[in-house]
């Protein structure tokens, strides 16, 4: 059986590349090939730069009403295609379609929708200076580059382009290599609600056409979403033009179970912050840190609850909730920081191995693994393992879990659960986090700015701020009077 191949997506329409170079796509729960695509070459490259260089000078000419007018019709599309992109993430990613059918598409919607109806309301300033005055304008960046992650692909390539285009800039977007479908059809879809051709342009590729994105000299700005150590290559190659950066990067987050918490609820949070999208979720609490009072009952109940309503199997049925992770080679990385965990002396309280489900049995599953009895110290406590793999360590003093849940170079997120409001808000401002929940664990809504303190980031997505970071202020002065001059 052949399967598709597809090309870039330049200056509105499919353009193949020149070297015939391609790369292929598997679905992660068969290990079957499903498409191939086309790697941006140098022509391809070029035609890019042109493309958004055309496309920018037709969009930022148009009144912001103007653009959020047509983004708008972008969100209506996204929505009336929900079950269509949402079956292509699950194809791409090896998430449940629970998952996708009704946060994917969803989500990412929500922020172009959000984007476009701020972007109409963004003002400058204006000052009288004596009887001179100044003014500023809000001016597009140019072309700005967004570069995803695998694990949210379409939603990561609205998160990056709504913003942008609402702000007026042209983008071109490297989706993950492997998972490059949502963003050609966000693409689609940009152009068939009346986007200008060369206004979002998607190259595909690895590295190395990331690394051209970041090292190109007409490109304003580069928005990452990956690991902290890419994101370090990439500010690096960013800096030698002086681009601006939004990163979105790694997490090792904490989640605070106090013992006067509502202990149900809480290991309802614990599960959602490490076996949703089978733990490939940034934000994840994958440190746990339980109150001694609690931390049996804590225990008991998150091993009955995941041995019992975790269903892994082919992602596409309605009733599995635990997918397969996204390549062979990322779930062999997982399996060894469960072993890593074992030979470091946590106790494995569930889970540990890969799984071969009956409808899915050559897909890359591991098991919901929780480990107890963690010690601060250990690989599996420290390090991102971007699996469903779960640390749950004991406290029993509030200053000491602060500290304890502070001592690292990450700071993406972090959670509380206690009835005590005080305490919860006290604790809450104490970490060194950038998305914080209480009582609750992995919202992110639009409206909500989101992002890492240390190396989790630098930025925000989301939110109202960060349409100013896909804007530059530009500040004209306006004399009303003779110029006093001593020439
Ligand atoms: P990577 O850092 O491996 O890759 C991210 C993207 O960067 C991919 O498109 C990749 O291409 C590309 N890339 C790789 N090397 C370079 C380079 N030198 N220059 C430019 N681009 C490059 O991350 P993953 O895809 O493995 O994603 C998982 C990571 O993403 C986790 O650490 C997770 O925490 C983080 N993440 C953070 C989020 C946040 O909002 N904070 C959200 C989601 C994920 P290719 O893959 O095609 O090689």
């Amino acid at each position: 059986m052949t399967t598709p191949v597809y090309e870039n997506f330049i200056n509105g329409h499919f353009l193949k590349n020149q070297t015939g170079d391609t790369f292929a796509v598997k679905n992660p729960a068969t290990d079957e090939v499903i498409y191939h695509v086309e790697i941006a070459d140098e022509f391809i490259q070029n035609a890019a730069i042109e493309s958004a260089k055309q496309g920018f000078a037709a969009w930022s000419a148009m009144t912001p009403i103007e653009r959020s007018r047509i983004l708008l019709k972008a969100v209506a599309i996204l929505r009336e295609r929900n079950d269509e992109l949402a079956k292509v993430e699950v194809l791409d990613t090896g998430k449940p379609w629970q998952e996708a059918e009704c946060v994917d598409v969803e989500t990412g919607a929500d922020v172009i929708e959000y984007f476009a109806g701020l972007a109409p309301a963004q003002v400058g300033q204006q000052q009288m200076v004596g009887n001179d005055f100044y003014y500023t304008r809000k001016e597009p960046l140019g072309i700005c580059a967004g570069i995803g992650a695998w694990n949210y692909p379409l939603q990561i390539a609205c998160w990056k382009s709504g913003p942008a285009l609402a702000a007026g800039n042209a983008v071109i977007f490297k989706p993950s290599e492997e998972t490059p479908l949502g963003a050609i059809k966000l693409a689609e879809i940009f152009i068939e609600a009346g986007v200008p051709a060369g206004v979002f342009n998607v190259v595909q590729g690895a590295a190395e056409v990331g690394q051209w994105l970041t090292a190109n000299p007409n490109i304003e700005k580069v928005s990452f979403t990956g690991e902290v150590g890419t994101g370090k290559k990439v500010m690096a190659s960013a800096a030698g033009s002086l681009k601006d950066v939004t990163m979105e990067l790694g997490g090792k987050s904490p989640l605070l179970v106090f013992d006067d918490a509502d202990v149900s609820q809480a290991v309802s949070a614990a599960m959602l912050g490490n076996f949703y999208t089978q733990g490939e979720v940034c934000t994840n609490c994958t440190r746990i840190y339980v109150h001694k009072n609690v931390y049996q009952q804590f225990i008991d109940e998150l091993k009955t609850r995941t041995e019992q309503n975790i269903i892994a199997g082919d992602p596409m049925d309605p009733e599995v909730n635990l997918g397969a992770l996204i390549s062979k080679k990322h779930q062999e990385l997982v399996l060894g920081y469960i072993d890593k965990g074992i030979q470091e002396g946590a106790t494995l309280l569930t889970g540990g191995k890969a799984l071969s489900p009956v409808s899915a049995p050559n897909g890359y599953f591991v098991e919901p693994t929780v480990f107890v009895d963690c010690k601060d110290d250990m690989t599996i406590v420290k390090e991102e393992i971007f699996g469903p793999v779960m640390s749950v360590l004991v406290f029993d003093d509030e200053d000491d879990v602060i500290q304890r849940a502070n001592d690292t170079h990450l700071g993406l997120a972090a959670g509380v659960f206690t009835k005590d409001i005080q305490r919860a808000h006290r604790v809450i401002h104490q970490l060194q986090a950038g998305i914080c929940w209480i009582n609750s664990y992995g919202n992110s809504p639009a409206e909500m700015p989101v992002g890492g303190y240390k190396q989790s980031g630098i930025g925000r997505e989301n939110g109202i701020e960060t349409l100013d970071h896909y804007t530059q202020t530009k500040s004209i002065y306006v004399g009303m009077s003779n110029i006093e001059s001593p020439f």
